[in-house]
């Protein structure tokens, strides 16, 4: 098997006239972690998307792992569900907010993506669950509710439940901006540990000094377009393009 967990090239995405993505290529070496910066309306968000196929590019390869789609060849109908759920598949996607089932304790909550869509043994999952839990430092909130939770602890259950489904990659989108600034700290030392235990991640994140610390490359888009990529030294610590320039100055 390849080094390279996932390849995109030549991603395109319109909305009716808004052309979203013009053009995306980029590679993520398995165990590494990729943060995408950029302003506002970029297109951060939607080459998340893309990735978990939430949005159908309309063309473009993305490749993870063994499952490649084409979107521009993409059969209509059941066909082209069947490839894009298998590429959906390879990724967990933590949202802004952590959209957990409210009437399920903690443990409900991770194991029902397992035992439902995957089909494993209840027994096995839950004992999986619970080391996942630990792993977020909620070992002891297993049979508690989302609505007992802080906002910090039902976001990292929330990544617990991504993790869960053992993906090939885990995505996050903009994952601590629904926060309260003194619950940022924790779920940003959660996802550090999964990138040190080797996980494969793609961050979409407004906190450059965390960027910074857990980036092992940095894609920095505008205008749906990348326009500046390399290490977080290279991009946040020594930008070329003036683009890139102007956004550091304005967020830092
Ligand atoms: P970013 O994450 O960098 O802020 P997004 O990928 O969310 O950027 O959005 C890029 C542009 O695409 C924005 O102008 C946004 O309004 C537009 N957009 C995103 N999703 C949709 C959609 N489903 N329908 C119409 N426009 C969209």
């Amino acid at each position: 098997m390849t080094d390279t967990r996932i390849e995109v090239t030549g991603l395109h995405k319109s909305f009716g006239t808004l052309d979203v993505l013009r053009g995306i290529d980029f590679t993520v070496p398995r165990g590494t972690s990729t943060v995408l910066l950029g302003p506002s309306g970029s297109g951060k968000t939607t080459v998340l998307r893309s990735l978990n196929v939430l949005d159908t590019p309309d063309r473009g390869v993305i490749r993870i792992d063994e499952v490649s789609v084409d979107f521009a060849t993409l059969p209509p109908g059941k066909a082209g569900r069947a490839a894009s759920q298998r590429l959906r598949a390879q990724s967990g996607m933590v949202f802004q907010s952590h959209n957990l089932f409210p009437h399920r304790t903690v443990l409900q909550n991770l194991i029902e993506g397992p035992v439902v869509a995957q089909k494993r043994p209840v027994d096995e999952v839950v004992a999986e669950a619970r080391v996942l839990l630990d792993q977020v430092g909620l070992a002891d909130r297993a049979d508690s509710y989302p609505h007992q939770l802080s906002g910090g602890q039902q976001q990292r259950v929330g990544i617990a439940r991504a993790l869960a489904l053992k993906p090939r990659v885990v995505l996050f989108d903009e994952p601590t901006s629904a926060l309260d600034p003194e619950l940022v700290g924790e779920v940003l030392a959660v996802i550090k540990d999964l990138a040190a235990q080797g996980w494969t991640t793609v961050i979409v994140t407004h906190e450059i000094r965390f960027a910074e610390h857990v980036a092992d490359q940095v894609l920095f888009l505008d205008g749906g377009v990348i326009v500046e990529r390399g290490s977080a030294a290279q991009v946040i610590g020594d930008p070329q393009e003036e683009r890139t320039r102007r956004f550091l100055r304005r967020v830092l």
